[in-house]
């Protein structure tokens, strides 16, 4: 079976398989109300520019508060969601309460770019773009302040419908990034092609480069591919000053994780910044 149709088949054979179990199919139907009722939340992490260790943007990532079994890991219900149609009012949900949240920091003075993380169904999906749009003007809320993000191995299961739904979210001016870079199988040719303007390295080789010389050569490849592609590169994954300062060494250009800022909820965020910006003026 696999080395007929290869390990994507396989993969998408073994999730819908999943689904019928029904501890998967009351977590679906919980999922969906959570949706319309509530349960669900953002929290954000802060991105860092290497450079000057300035705060540059957040990334919104969901949390699920479900009713017995406490806070539920996206890891665990995103699959799930992307196995059926609802990832549709999902994503409606995430963009509309990010798109919220963006426009309430604007008005506060801490305009941001803010980050927001979309599954490639979502491309998939022809009303998407539309969506979008009327999100953006709904909240009024500039495109060039938002990115979206979509993660590199789930581009490649229709590619050229991802292109089209690519090139009209970059035409709406916001912003696009490959997420988990290095875990999928995308050609250069392909990925020449892609209207994307930022690379996120995947935390498995950021969090190992120290380590381990062969994730670093493919964390300094890659810095050097997307800058050849005048792409910004983001290391997510971050823990430890020691892989910051790797990373400073290697030329890329921001960074993400634990040790700059963990994902925090939405009242925190203001706080942490003004923090934060305290102690950078006690150095000075
Ligand atoms: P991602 O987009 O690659 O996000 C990075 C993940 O790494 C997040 O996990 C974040 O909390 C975690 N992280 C950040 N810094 C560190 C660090 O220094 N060390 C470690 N060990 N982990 C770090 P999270 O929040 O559990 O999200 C997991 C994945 O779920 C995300 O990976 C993304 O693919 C997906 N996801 C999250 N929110 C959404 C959403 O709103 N929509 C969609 N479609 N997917 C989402
Ligand atoms: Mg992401
Ligand atoms: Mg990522
Ligand atoms: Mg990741």
């Amino acid at each position: 079976y696999q080395a007929k149709h290869g390990r994507r088949d396989y993969l998408l054979y073994h999730r819908s398989g999943d689904n019928y179990t029904p501890e998967r199919l009351a977590l679906h139907t919980q999922l969906g109300r959570a949706i319309r009722e509530g349960g669900l939340f953002l929290h954000y992490q802060p991105k860092v520019r290497l450079a000057d260790e300035q705060v540059v943007g957040f990334e919104a990532l969901l949390r699920w508060q479900h009713p017995e079994k406490g806070l539920i890991s996206p890891a665990e219900f995103i699959p799930l969601a992307e196995s059926t149609e609802l990832i549709h009012p999902l994503t409606h949900w995430v963009l509309d309460e990010a798109l919220r949240q963006s426009r309430e920091w604007s008005e506060r003075g801490l305009g941001t770019r803010l980050a927001i993380n979309i599954s490639a169904n979502n491309l998939r999906n022809p009303h998407f773009v539309g969506e979008l749009q009327s999100l953006l003007s709904q909240h009024q809320v500039a495109a060039e302040l938002i990115e979206l993000e979509v993660t590199e191995g789930t581009l490649l299961v229709d590619p050229e419908q991802a292109l089209r739904s690519l090139q009209a979210i970059r035409d709406l001016g916001v912003t696009l990034s490959i997420d988990d870079f290095g875990t999928g199988y995308s050609s250069l040719a392909y990925l020449k092609r892609l209207p994307v303007q930022v690379l996120k390295i995947d935390r498995t080789f950021v969090s190992a480069m120290i380590h381990n010389q062969s994730d670093a050569m493919i964390v300094q490849s890659t810095v050097a591919l997307g800058h050849n592609f005048a792409m910004q590169v983001v290391a997510e994954g971050v823990e430890d000053a020691e892989t910051a300062a790797a990373l400073v060494r290697l030329g890329c250009d921001i960074a993400q994780g634990y040790h700059f800022g963990r994902p925090m909820p939405a009242e925190q965020v203001i706080s942490w910044r003004l923090q934060r910006q305290m102690a950078h003026l006690d150095l000075e």
